[in-house]
């Protein structure tokens, strides 16, 4: 794909959260090609300056900053030390967000007479599960107080989600990553809507399953088969593969391009080789 020449971002600054992580820190590298001033935000500074580093070495535009999405002194440190460096935000990508195995089930089903050590519904750890809810659907208001209100009024203004196929229908053991991805969805029409009188457009991209170095394990065993969770994923995948983090882009790059998506607000766009599309039958 040929970025730099079908989208021009020179002098706009995209500000990325979570942008030290496996996805985010792919797409700040693959944004940057755009011309545009990435700054990648996120708790592990080391990781978010390794990929800004990365950007600059192959003569982009970038930085890393130490940001806790959860903190709004945090946030506002960094959008004055973003102004500094590379001005106020014209695109934010909030895609700072995960799971935790405290707030996930041992089965998929609830069963009379299950093992004794099982973790089932009845003792997922409410601290766990505020953490899911928080760091996902907290972690993408607060950020947007904080940076939307520069954007106001801007011309090509606009903010990108990262919710999941899972906010469409649940997928089991997760109760509150899903719940949290279907806020997100929600809070997505909603600023669509609340926004759309000063000129910044909002939408989402929900990724379906992806092979990323931190689900390879699950999905895979050691000879690099399949594992049973993996299968089923599979089986209900129409295209039948996994993504890769590569076919992200060009949903992310069509929906911040005010040339190509200058009407487009408040939609949700699956990119999952049509899973969220599928019942199975
Ligand atoms: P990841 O764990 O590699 O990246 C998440 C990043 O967020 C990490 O670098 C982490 O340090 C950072 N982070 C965590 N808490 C933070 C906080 N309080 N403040 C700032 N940064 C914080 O995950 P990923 O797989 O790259 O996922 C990125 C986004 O995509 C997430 O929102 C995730 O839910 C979503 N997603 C991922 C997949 C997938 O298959 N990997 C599928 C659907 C959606």
């Amino acid at each position: 794909m040929t970025i730099s020449q079908n989208h021009n971002f020179k002098d706009k600054t995209i500000v990325i959260t979570g942008a030290g992580g496996v996805l985010c820190g792919f797409l700040a590298k693959q944004l940057a090609k755009t011309g545009a001033k990435v700054a990648l935000l996120d708790l592990n500074l080391e990781s978010a300056v390794k990929f800004a580093d990365e950007i600059v070495a192959e003569g982009g535009i970038a930085k890393g900053y130490q940001t806790n999405v959860l903190e709004l002194e945090s946030l506002k440190a960094t959008r004055d030390a973003i102004l500094k460096d590379f001005g106020t935000c014209d695109i934010l990508i909030n895609g700072a967000g995960g799971n935790s195995p405290k707030a996930t089930t041992d089965n998929e089903f609830h069963e009379t007479n299950l093992p004794e050590n099982t973790k089932s519904f009845f003792e997922l750890d409410k601290a766990g599960v505020e953490f899911v809810f928080n760091l996902n659907y907290l972690g993408t208001l607060l950020p947007t107080q904080v940076f939307a209100q520069d954007m106001v009024g801007k011309t090509g203004a606009n903010i990108i989600n990262i919710s999941s196929m899972n906010a469409f229908t649940p997928l089991t053991k997760i109760p509150a990553y899903s719940g949290a991805k279907a806020a997100i969805s929600n809070f997505t029409q909603w600023l669509a809507v609340h926004f759309s009188h000063v000129g910044i457009r909002c939408n989402a991209i929900a990724p379906g399953f992806l092979v990323s170095n931190q689900n390879r394990g699950l999905l895979f065993d050691q000879d690099g088969n399949p594992t049973a969770r993996a299968n089923k994923i599979l089986t209900n995948t129409p295209m039948g593969r996994f993504g890769e983090p590569e076919e992200l882009v060009g949903g992310i790059l069509f929906l911040m391009d005010e040339r190509y998506a200058s009407f487009v607000n408040g939609v949700v766009l699956p990119i999952d080789g049509g899973f969220s599309a599928y019942s199975g039958v």
